[in-house]
């Protein structure tokens, strides 16, 4: 503690901070606290569970990561279990397309992609937040590669159309100078402020001089006469007017410290080469014999004494019945609403209640990273207006000669452009894409999209709902269980994480009812 020296406001610092405290600062730690209780992005703890069940086979239904973790953890335990999977591909919305890879939608075209060796997109998950301890810990168990994921590239631009946007509108303005310009300009008046005791501060003339230097460091203000100019690290130009910059927007996008999750997240990683490398590490970890593919589940029936599942494989169309003692529905609740399932009606009409996104990727392999090689951009995010979404710079393979773009990224409709062909979608892409980089025409090579509602055994993208939807859904019903993402009772369903949460959750309530049997 400092006793102060000023004539003018005698507060110590701890009367500064309790009259913060008045003012607000206790409320805001309230709301804060009940905020981050509300967001928990981990997937909690993982079970430490024992015991080995006399009556314990069990059917896992889909090879997604839930389905795929599930297993994972019912192997160390010592259940025979087998999963039933309907693609000849584990993973389900973690998909890496790559040269070769090939799909046709429901009731449209078939793609097959032609990206060069080496080169890919990931059409669903792409990136993993650090506090993602959950997915993260089994990375690191199984052994995959990772690296990181870049969210933000000082060197990115911003390009809003529109009025809105004032002057600004249809120009390229670079990231740094936006942060450098506003922050500047802000710090800058701030300090005038202060300098002509404008601001009624309880603070001591000392507090007063620090917090002064603070300013001026971080918006690289002149140190004598505390004006914002031109300066090197901001790159070439002027710097762009205070008002503009608000009017169109621009600083809407900035923030003191990166977010948890999403495009404005902090550190966050993806698996070498693909985040098919999960699943696929998963699945080596499993052995060769417990997921059978190609297996269609029709129907899910239990009794008593038994669960029965009536699959059809899908090469040979004929059907099988397996019996278990109990079977976890790892599936999208889009598809499951469409099976003969004997779950309760009340958790059926929830399974067709809950939400799915309308997410949709589009990959765009180009000739040459021009986005380098001429705009000193290395990963990162175009940040927009235009009608693609997310538009993203591949974090990986730089300074080689080909790349792969993230040309869209949507988690809604984009117009009507779901019901157009492939070539018209691709060409919406370039066509908005080219305002920003002019040389995507030249340099592009083929694409592949994926539209997540017209992929058959997803119909949709991720699951959402409110945590008392998914805490129904994730009851057990005698010897059935909901299992996938859709349960997260921790997590968002939204991102792996969830599935992680989800897998645990349905292990500890399985294994409770299979001991107690
Ligand atoms: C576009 C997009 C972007 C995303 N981005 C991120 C991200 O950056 N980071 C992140 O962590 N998460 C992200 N997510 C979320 C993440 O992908 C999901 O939360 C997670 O993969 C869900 O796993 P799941 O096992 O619950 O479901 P799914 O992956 O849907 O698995 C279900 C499985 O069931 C199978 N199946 C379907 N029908 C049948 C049937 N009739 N019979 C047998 N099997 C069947 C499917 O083939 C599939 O393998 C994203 C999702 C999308 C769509």
């Amino acid at each position: 503690m400092t006793t102060t020296r000023s004539s003018r406001s005698p507060l110590t610092r701890r009367h500064f901070l309790g009259h913060l405290g008045a003012i607000g600062g206790s409320s805001l730690v309230m709301s804060a606290l009940s905020s981050w209780d509300l967001m928990a992005a981990e997937a909690g703890k993982r079970p430490e569970l024992s015991g080995r069940p006399s009556k314990a086979k069990v059917l896992v239904l889909g090879a997604g990561l839930s389905g795929l973790a599930l297993s994972y953890e019912l192997s160390k335990l010592g259940y025979d279990y087998q999963i039933l999977e309907a693609r000849d591909r584990v993973g389900g919305l973690v998909w890496t397309i790559r040269g070769g890879a090939t799909h046709t939608e429901i009731g449209g075209e078939r793609q097959t992609c032609k990206f060069d060796e080496g080169q890919y997109v990931n059409a669903g998950p792409w990136r993993i937040p650090y506090s993602h301890t959950g997915i993260l810990g089994y990375c690191r168990e199984l052994g995959v590669p990772m690296e990181m994921f870049v969210n933000e590239a000082e060197n990115s631009y911003f390009y809003y159309e529109g009025a809105e946007a004032g002057s600004l509108a249809a120009k390229r303005v670079r990231l740094r100078e936006i942060k450098a310009d506003i922050f500047g300009q802000v710090n800058e008046l701030l300090v005038k402020a202060i300098d002509q005791h404008a601001l009624d501060l309880p603070m001591t003339a000392e507090d007063q001089e620090q917090l002064v230097r603070f300013l001026s460091n971080h918006g690289y203000l002149d140190l004598k006469d505390h004006r914002y100019k031109a300066f090197v690290d901001r790159g070439p130009g002027d710097p762009y007017k205070l008002s503009a910059l608000l009017g169109a927007g621009f600083g809407n996008r900035l923030r003191s410290v990166p977010q948890a999750e999403g495009t404005q997240a902090g550190t966050m990683f993806q698996p070498v080469g693909g985040m098919d490398q999960i699943p696929k590490a998963f699945a080596r970890a499993l052995g060769p014999n417990r997921i059978t593919h190609n297996a269609e589940v029709q129907t899910i029936r239990q009794d008593d004494h038994t669960a029965t599942v009536v699959y059809r494989d899908t090469k040979s169309g004929k059907t099988q019945t397996v019996t278990a003692d109990y079977v976890v529905i790892c599936l999208p609740m889009s598809i499951l609403a469409g099976i003969d399932c004997q779950l309760s009606p009340e958790t059926m009409a929830e399974v067709r209640g809950t939400r799915v996104s309308n997410s949709a990727k589009v990959g765009l392999a180009m000739k040459r990273r021009f986005w380098e090689e001429d705009d000193e951009i290395f990963g990162g995010h175009l940040y927009s207006n235009l009608p693609i979404g997310e538009f993203s710079y591949p974090s990986t393979g730089y300074f080689s000669r080909k790349g792969v773009l993230l040309g869209l990224y949507a988690n809604g409709p984009v117009g009507d452009l779901m019901n157009k062909s492939v070539a018209e979608r691709v060409e919406h892409v370039l066509l908005h894409s080219s305002k920003v980089h002019p040389q995507i025409r030249r340099e592009f090579e083929s694409a592949y999209g994926v539209w997540w509602q017209k992929v058959e055994y997803s119909r949709g993208g991720y699951a959402s709902g409110p945590p008392a939807r998914r805490a129904l859904l994730s009851k057990m019903e005698n010897r059935l269980l909901i299992g996938s993402a859709v349960t997260a009772p921790y997590s968002q369903p939204d991102w792996q994480e969830g599935a992680i949460a989800a897998a645990w959750q349905a292990l500890t309530s399985l294994h409770q009812r299979a001991m107690s049997a």
